[in-house]
Order: C-alpha cells, then sequence, then structure tokens
C-alpha cells in the first residue's frame, strides 16, 4: 500500500537547506511537505558547523525563523591567524563592517524545526527518499518509504534535494549520484569537543610545523578544537594526553586549558559541485549540491545563500508563473559556490601542511601567509569572504 500526499514543493532533508526553505515559503504562502529519513532527537544533536556568516544570522532573524542566535550565539569580531610562532588578528569590523557569529548549526536546527512544527508544517522524520520521478514534467514525485517500512510518494510541482553531501535526488538531477567536480585532500581533521572553559576569545588558525590546528570555541564550558591527521586515521586510537599534546605543539604562545574530551571524530576533506543544479522541476541545494573543507567555515552559509535565492524563483515560478529566475538559477548559484570553493579551498591549502611538503613548499606557504597578514589587501580579502559577501546580490 502507497499513500500519496500532495504538496507544490516536495523537499527531501530536514538540514540547515531544507527547514529554511519551507520556512521562507511558507512565508509567501507556499505549502511543502519535508522529509528526512533521520529521528528528530538525532538531526538535534548531531555536532557539525558553527559559525554563521552575517548574511546567515540577518536571515534567520529577518525571516522570523529565531532571534536566540542573537541572545545565545556569540559575535565574533575578528579571528586569528597564527604562523612561524606568531599570532596576526585580522580585525573584520574595521575591513569590512561585517563580523560572524558563533552558534552551532544543532542550534540553528532546533530554532528552525521548533518553528516549522509550530506552524503546522508537515515535516515527516524517519521518512527515506528512494528515487524521484517526472523531473521534467510538471508533476514530480517522490518515492519514499517510512521507518515502519510503509511507501510513502510526494507529489509536487517541484523537488528540491536538499538531502546532504549523499544525495538522492542527485542521480535525477545530475543522471549520476556522484557526478560533479572534485577534488579530495590528503589530509582532515581530527575534531573533539571537551568540557573546559575557553583557551582563546577567538578562533585560532595555526598553521604549525608538525600540521595545522583550530582552536574554536562552543559555550563558556564546552570548546571545539581541531587538528590536521591522517584521513585513515582512528578517532580512538589516541589517548586524551596524546590529543591534547598534539594540540599543545601546533599552537606554541598559547596555553590551552584542557578537560575531559567527551566526543571526537575524524571530518575528511572534499571539494565537490555537481556537475548540474538544476533540471526541469527538480534542483539541489546544500551539501547535496556542493561541499567544501570546513576551513573557510562556509558550509552551511552556502546552503543558506543557495535556499534565499531557490525561494525568490520558486515564488516567481509557483506565485507568479515566472520560470525565469528558476532557469537562471544554476547559473546564479554557481558564481558564488565557486568564489566559496575557491575560499575554502585557498584557507586549506595556505594553512595545511601537505604530507609530502618540500622545503620549497614550506617557505612559499609562509610567504604566502605574510602576504596575506602584512597587507591591508590581503586581509580585506580574508575578512571579506570569511564573513560572506553580501546575500542581497547573489552574484
Ligand atoms: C561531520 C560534519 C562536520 C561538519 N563540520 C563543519 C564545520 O565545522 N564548519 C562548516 O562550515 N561546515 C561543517 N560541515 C558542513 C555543514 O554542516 C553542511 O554544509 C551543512 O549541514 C549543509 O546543510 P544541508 O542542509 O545542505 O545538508 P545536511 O545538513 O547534510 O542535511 C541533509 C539532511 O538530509 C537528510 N537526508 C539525506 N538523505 C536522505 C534521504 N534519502 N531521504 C531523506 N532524508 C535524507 C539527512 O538526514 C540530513 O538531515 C560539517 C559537515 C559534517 C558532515
Amino acid at each position: 500500500m502507497t499513500t500519496t500526499v500532495r504538496t507544490r514543493v516536495a523537499i527531501v532533508g530536514a538540514g540547515p537547506a531544507g527547514l529554511l526553505l519551507s520556512h521562507l515559503l511558507a512565508a509567501a504562502g507556499i505549502d511543502s511537505v519535508m522529509i528526512d529519513q533521520r529521528a528528530r532527537e538525532e538531526i538535534e544533536s548531531t555536532i557539525r558547523a558553527g559559525i554563521l556568516e552575517q548574511g546567515t544570522v540577518d536571515v534567520l532573524t529577518g525571516s522570523g525563523a529565531s532571534d536566540r542566535v542573537l541572545r545565545d550565539g556569540h559575535r565574533h569580531d575578528g579571528i586569528e591567524l597564527r604562523f612561524d610562532g606568531q599570532g596576526h588578528r585580522i580585525d573584520f569590523p574595521s575591513l569590512v563592517g561585517r563580523s560572524v557569529w558563533l552558534y552551532p548549526q544543532h542550534e540553528v536546527l532546533k530554532d528552525l524545526i521548533a518553528a516549522r512544527l509550530a506552524a503546522g508544517q508537515d515535516l515527516r522524520f524517519g521518512v527515506s527518499a528512494l528515487h524521484v520521478e517526472g523531473v521534467d514534467t510538471d508533476r514530480p514525485s517522490v518515492f519514499a518509504t517510512t521507518a515502519g517500512g510503509e511507501d510513502l510518494r510526494i507529489d509536487a510541482e517541484f523537488v528540491v534535494g536538499a538531502d546532504g553531501s549523499r544525495s538522492v535526488v542527485r542521480s535525477a538531477v545530475t543522471g549520476s549520484s556522484t557526478g560533479g567536480y572534485f577534488r579530495e585532500y590528503p589530509f582532515a581533521w581530527f575534531g573533539i569537543l571537551c568540557e573546559a572553559p575557553p583557551s582563546a576569545g577567538e578562533l585560532i588558525y595555526s598553521n604549525a610545523p608538525a600540521g595545522f590546528a583550530l582552536i574554536s570555541q562552543r559555550s563558556a564550558s564546552v570548546q571545539r578544537m581541531y587538528f590536521q591527521c591522517d584521513p585513515e586515521a582512528d578517532p580512538d586510537a589516541m589517548s586524551e594526553a596524546e590529543i591534547w599534546d598534539t594540540l599543545q605543539a601546533r599552537v606554541p604562545g598559547t596555553t590551552l586549558i584542557e578537560g575531559p574530551v567527551f566526543q571526537r571524530d575524524v571530518l575528511r576533506f572534499r571539494s565537490f559541485v555537481a556537475h548540474e543544479l538544476r533540471r526541469g522541476r527538480a534542483v539541489l541545494v546544500g551539501d547535496a549540491a556542493h561541499t567544501v573543507p570546513p576551513t573557510g567555515a562556509k558550509g552551511m552559509n552556502l546552503a543558506v545563500a543557495d535556499v534565499v535565492l531557490l525561494d525568490r524563483a520558486l515564488r516567481a515560478l509557483l506565485l507568479e508563473g515566472d520560470g525565469r529566475l528558476v532557469d537562471e538559477f544554476a547559473e546564479t548559484a554557481s558564481r558564488r559556490i565557486w568564489k566559496a570553493q575557491h575560499f575554502s579551498w585557498w584557507m586549506t591549502s595556505m594553512l595545511h601542511v601537505a604530507p609530502d611538503a618540500s622545503d620549497f613548499d614550506r617557505r612559499r606557504q609562509l610567504g604566502e601567509l605574510r602576504s596575506v597578514v602584512e597587507s591591508q589587501a590581503g586581509r580585506t580579502y580574508l575578512a571579506e569572504a570569511y564573513t560572506g559577501w553580501p546575500l542581497e546580490g547573489l552574484g
């Protein structure tokens, strides 16, 4: 027995992209049905991104999704680049008049899920999309299955793949589940969450001879830190003492405040952009469309930028019958996506030590870092990209 539901927009994936899109569409009176294969509790407790661009904060607060970020988040006016034993602060407001906010992704998701459910959104957890049909017609459908094994069919006027890096919708758009521009990196991040007060007031991005480290914060009592590791590293293989020794050796000049490590993971790096972002009545947004290495803090912010653009395009199509913005979506979104790809790749390659780096490569890298911090133009580019290009122009 298959249950069939009808809606205007079928959204696969209740991550930041899917949830924000349904919220923005609802404000324009456009109904959507959203499914996610995971349970609500899992979505709300998975630790991922933590830096929100100013534009992302403006969208969340301006759309009425939540202003909790302004109360519980922390505004950061700069980051520090550390190399060759010295720290160099990049001061965002004086360079570009913008800031970023430290507010964990799962808190954004809690806010958006609460807002969607309070508004009566048809949001189904534990429902997995299997495939999408009819994207070249005006009536595409998502075929899914519930956790209890029942079949669900969603007939819509538009299908949105907001289903993350292992997107199922992608094959309906690109013709293959993997088809895209792709780059892998010979290193990963070993990430920890620990119970300790902050070791620094702002994020420290440190390039040390033994490899990169990022000292980041979560709250007054919980900290997030990372260090460069082998992509094959086993997160359980190191003792806590070894973790702290590794981190401490990579941030000379700062004495890290240690505390019990209660979560550890290895985060592999990939740069990916799907060959196509849209086909007929189906479109990809967020990690389904692209992934970036986390060094530039762009992942979730790029998902939000895609959605702002798509919201405008779907309003024009579904409320006014004007398909021009949908037709232009892929090209317009791609311009920002590739700028973010470049920035994420640049920060990654500038700050990490490649396993096969020669003496020349190492000295050149320090020269590159110096040419950024010692130049107003270099610092300004970094600040502009890190705090995010304005959403208004989107392209
Ligand atoms: C472990 C990890 C750590 C990260 N850390 C950082 C970081 O430190 N900084 C940073 O900037 N970015 C980070 N990112 C990236 C950032 O979290 C993503 O860019 C962001 O989550 C993208 O949002 P999204 O909505 O596009 O996709 P997602 O958040 O991945 O959401 C996709 C949703 O779709 C659901 N889904 C998938 N397949 C199906 C299906 N077949 N049917 C139904 N539902 C489905 C998933 O359950 C998920 O809830 C991290 C990502 C990961 C995976």
